[in-house]
């Protein structure tokens, strides 16, 4: 009967911040458990998807990456259109990839046109906490952790897609906050 089928809910979660961060490398890492060091500017599909469960539920999450457009232009309508939640990232290592989450935000804003701004979920991911052991560290994560407050009480979580830290942690975040706002 229909009765015995779960609820199965998709969620469509875009990934955005400088290229060069690990964008792509968190969600091979999140979805395939790999990694490369090799520098890849496309992965060839538009998302990557992964399924959960959280509590009774059945959740996909469908994970939309860049090609490496986001370097040198817009990402187009279809990327952030219907969103449930935006992962924003950067380097903890670089300075200037922290400094530009602020446009990201505003970016994704503006395109996704979200029916309620002041509440959709936003993960805040500083990547790559492996490097020299954290010593390399440009970003202290108290000061991301300021930033997050700034823009409403984000979650924050320091990862590594090479050593695989805290991915799963954040990817669960992401999927309970989109259900959540859902
Ligand atoms: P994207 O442009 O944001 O998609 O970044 P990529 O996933 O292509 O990663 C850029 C480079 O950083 C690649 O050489 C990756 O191997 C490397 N990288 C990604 N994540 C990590 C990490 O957590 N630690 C280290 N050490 N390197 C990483
Ligand atoms: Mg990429």
């Amino acid at each position: 009967s229909p009765g015995t089928f779960r609820r199965r809910t998709l969620l469509k979660v875009i990934v955005l911040g400088d290229s060069g961060v690990g964008k792509t490398s968190l969600m091979n890492q999140y979805v395939y458990k790999k990694f490369s060091h090799q520098y890849k500017a496309t992965i060839g599909a538009d998302f990557v998807t992964r399924e959960l469960q959280i509590d009774d539920k059945l959740v996909t999450l469908q994970i939309w990456d860049t090609a490496g457009q986001e370097r040198f232009q817009s990402l187009g309508a279809a990327f952030y259109r219907g969103a449930d939640c935006c992962v924003l990232v950067y380097d903890v290592n670089v300075l200037k990839s922290f400094e530009s989450l602020s446009n990201w935000h505003l970016e994704f804003l503006k395109q996704a046109n979200p029916a309620n701004p002041e509440t959709f979920p936003f993960i805040l991911l500083g990547n790559k906490v492996d490097v020299d052991g954290g010593h390399s560290c440009a970003v202290t994560e108290k000061r991301a952790r300021e930033w997050c407050d700034l823009k409403g009480s984000l979650p924050y979580f320091e990862t590594s897609a090479k050593e695989d830290i805290n991915i799963d942690e954040a990817f669960l975040c992401v999927a309970q906050a989109a259900l959540e706002s859902g």
